[in-house]
């Protein structure tokens, strides 16, 4: 696979096809400060943007790209389900709501946020309703392991099009990325950039090697392992650099040399721990 521009796709399981590179909006303030970063974005020819409910920054999401003049279909829009909104009617309600702060007819990938202890059936059934009536074009979850994956499989016919989960070269996620790969579940990178804690010493040597950032180091690895990221920044610089990643090629020893570097370490939550 090839991926060289920033339009470039993954075609998910139901062949929605979603860009490789989208911004990421969590912890960007709603109002101007979420504007102004979109906006960035869709000037620097980013089409897929990641916010959620509990970001409370999806109005502004819409603002923006009502104001970009861009055309609907070009664009990729993610939303995500609060945790004390699970279950199915209160997922049919959260999910208007979102749709009413974003502004848009339809949402591009609707994900549960976190799986938690025992709801998340129950609201995938609710999910998979909201897809049928085609206000989401795919739908998926977020911070699910294998047996979360394991266990919504048991109720349901729907696969998820995409898990979103914390991964970067810390965190590599070997087994649930071959999980995810072998069941048609595309995966994505959420704090892809370690939340900013970017001073490895083999990613500093890999910039100086490529003539790129360590940040660009980095989302090249993730494009090459088919992975799709979604970088945070408020800064136009930064939002800038995070898409100059489609015009060099990491060796296959130095995504090795970069797969080495994992520890397991999380930055946000484990999963298994954030129950409600
Ligand atoms: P990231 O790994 O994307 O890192 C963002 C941090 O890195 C910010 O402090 C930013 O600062 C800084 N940064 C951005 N670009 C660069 C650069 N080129 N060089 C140096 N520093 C840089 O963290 P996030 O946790 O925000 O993850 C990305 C997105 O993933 C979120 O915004 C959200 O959309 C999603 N997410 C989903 C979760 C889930 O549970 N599903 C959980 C967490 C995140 P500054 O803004 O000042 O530039």
């Amino acid at each position: 696979m090839t991926i060289e521009r920033i339009t470039d796709c993954t075609v998910l399981n139901n062949g929605v096809r979603m860009p490789w590179l989208g911004l990421g909006v969590w912890q960007v303030e709603e109002g101007e400060e979420v504007i102004r970063s979109v906006q960035h974005a869709l000037e620097a020819g980013y089409r897929s943007i990641d916010t959620a409910a509990g970001y409370r920054n999806e109005a502004g999401v819409g603002t923006a790209i009502k104001q970009s003049g861009i055309q609907r279909e070009e664009l990729f829009v993610t939303t995500k389900l609060a945790n004390h909104d699970q279950g199915y009617e209160s997922t049919l309600r959260a999910f208007e709501e979102s749709r009413r702060k974003l502004g848009l007819d339809y949402v591009d990938l609707y994900l549960i946020h976190w799986p938690g202890k025992d709801k998340y059936k129950e609201t995938w059934k609710a999910f998979e309703k909201l897809h049928k009536d085609g206000y989401i074009r795919a739908i998926g979850v977020s911070n699910f392991k294998v047996h979360h994956l394991e266990s919504l499989r048991q109720g349901s016919d729907t696969i998820p099009a995409v898990n979103q989960v914390e991964f970067h070269p810390l965190l590599n996620q070997q087994e649930l990325l071959q999980y995810c790969r072998q069941n048609g579940i595309q995966l994505e990178a959420w704090s892809p950039l370690m939340q900013g804690k970017l001073d490895q010493p083999l990613i500093a040597d890999l910039a100086a090697k490529y003539g790129k950032t360590p940040a660009q180091i980095i989302l090249r690895w993730d494009l090459q392992h088919e992975i799709v990221t979604i970088p945070k920044s408020v800064r136009q610089a930064r939002i800038q650099e995070n898409a100059g990643v489609f015009d060099f090629t990491l060796s296959d020893e130095d995504m090795k040399a970069l797969d080495g570097l994992n520890q397991n370490r999380r930055f946000g939550p484990d999963p298994d721990q954030l129950l409600f």
